[in-house]
């Protein structure tokens, strides 16, 4: 954990870049090792220039698949230098990569020999093609409900249970179909880098599913206390329970599993909203939106919680600047609240620019805080109300390239910016400051939504 903002220097986003490509030369190593297993040795005897792409697409489309599950395991390392947002929408476009490339497959299969078509009879066709034809199945589920999800009104819970579900079962049966087609591994050694390939995927859902689980368990939090925050929102304060300290870098997130064990499927993301100075004392604030979150004001404390983090690389402990601007959005408030705490505890006089969107005045989460945290840091507040009550002289309507205009300094584009919000304050903030002359390398982005 980084100390201070201003020390963590300049080469901190070189080594996240030097990270960044290692693990993207990992990613591009499982995908490709089935197809080298493939081409490696001898291989047997050709079948076609069709039919071979075919086989060479099923290898790929299934390699893309199987390491989808590494790249939702949660691997710390692997994640820092992307963030966890950057890398789900990464598993999600893989997937439609895979699926278009899967479907190739099958098309070439079914042009070059029509005979092909009858396989999609599962009650007739052979093991080989029941294992295909049910993996290619479960895989088109899982993509329309992962695509359109709120629209045929699937629970996100019950979407996730499913999703895993159906993602398991889809590639042990494309590892039972390549088994039973065996074309390319007949060789003892071919067959042992596969099982090989095979135990590294098994492997990785025994830690996500398991051994994770485990580790949390182990290490338990307790509520310390809840309190009511303006906006419809709540703070949590928790505590390791007997063991270790737990460091993260202000504007991080973790998943928070609560009435419920680890091993549970349930656990939802949320920001740190304390300073990442607090020893050990650690706060997440929540706004009340569905099932979870309007239980929150439930909590008692001693109640046990557990976690998974920290995560994410939105914070300011990662870029060095002669500046930072945080544009937040209600609740999207918590982890610029982590790094203004942070900064304050930090005694760190780099100059702050807050845009802090809300509809009134009355729910603005923080807002006497935010006012005092002025009198310790270098922090300008520029509050944006779509409602503002009457007589209000500061910004009214949304965050618009006209508000940042005005009010951002002079010296704009050597910032780090920092923006949380709603969806389309996002977009509308993002296109703004690319209006204004800002590098999209110094904009950095949370999202709320991760599906
Ligand atoms: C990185 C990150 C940080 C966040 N930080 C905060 C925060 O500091 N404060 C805060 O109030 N909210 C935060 N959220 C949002 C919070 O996770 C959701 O509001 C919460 O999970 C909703 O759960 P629910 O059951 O109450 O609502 P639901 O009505 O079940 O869900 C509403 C929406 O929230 C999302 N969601 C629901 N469950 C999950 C889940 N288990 N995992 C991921 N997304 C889910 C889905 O998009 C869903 O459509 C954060 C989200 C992310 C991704």
């Amino acid at each position: 954990m980084n100390t201070t903002a201003a020390s963590s220097g300049p080469d901190k986003p070189r080594a996240a870049l030097v990270q960044g490509m290692f693990w993207t030369g990992i990613y591009l190593a499982l995908v490709v090792a089935p197809l080298i297993v493939l081409l490696a040795g001898t291989p047997p005897a050709s079948r076609g220039f069709w039919r071979e792409l075919s086989a060479a697409l099923g290898y790929a489309g299934m390699a893309m698949m199987g390491v989808q599950f590494a790249l939702t395991a949660r691997f710390r390392h692997a994640a820092a230098p992307f963030g966890i947002d950057m890398l789900y929408y990464f598993h999600r476009t893989v997937s439609l990569m895979a699926a278009v490339i899967i479907t190739a497959h099958v098309i070439i299969l079914m042009i070059i020999d029509p005979r092909t078509i009858a396989l999609l009879n599962i009650l007739q066709a052979p093991w080989r093609a029941r294992a295909a034809v049910t993996a290619s199945a479960g895989l088109f589920v899982l993509l329309t409900a992962s695509l359109f999800r709120q629209q045929l009104g699937i629970s996100y819970e019950g979407w996730r249970r499913w999703h895993g579900t159906l993602a398991i079962t889809a590639v042990v049966l494309t590892l039972v179909h390549v088994e039973l087609v065996s074309h390319y591994i007949e060789t003892p050694w071919k067959r042992i880098l596969w099982t090989g390939y095979s135990v590294f995927w098994t492997g990785l859902l025994v830690h996500v599913r398991l051994l994770r689980p485990w580790s949390q368990l182990r290490h338990p939090y307790v509520v310390e206390s809840v309190h009511c925050e303006r906006g419809n929102a709540w703070t949590v304060s928790i505590r390791p329970e007997r063991h270790h300290r737990f460091t993260f870098q202000p504007g991080q997130f973790a998943w928070l599993t609560a009435w419920n064990s680890p091993f549970a499927v349930e656990e939802h993301p949320f920001s740190f909203s304390s300073s990442a100075q607090q020893n050990g004392r650690l706060a997440f604030t929540i706004k009340e939106l569905g099932d979870f979150t309007r239980r929150v004001r439930d909590m008692v404390p001693g109640q046990r919680v557990y976690l998974n983090g920290p995560y994410g690389a939105f914070s300011t402990d990662r870029y060095h600047a002669p500046g930072y601007v945080f544009i937040a959005g209600g609740v999207g408030i918590t982890p610029m609240m982590s790094m203004l705490r942070t900064l304050a505890d930090r005694n760190d006089r780099t100059p702050v620019h807050l845009f802090y969107a809300n509809k009134q005045w009355e729910e603005v989460t923080f807002r006497e805080e935010i006012d005092e945290l002025k009198t310790r840091l270098r922090l300008s507040v520029t509050h944006v109300l779509e409602e503002p009550p009457a007589g209000w002289t500061g910004e009214s309507g949304f965050v618009t390239r006209e508000v940042l205009d005005r009010r951002l300094p002079a010296e704009r584009r050597s910032l780090e910016y920092f923006v949380c919000g709603p969806d389309p304050m996002r977009e509308a903030v993002e296109k703004a400051l690319y209006r204004l002359g800002v590098p999209l390398t110094q904009v950095h982005v949370e999202r709320f939504n991760l599906v």
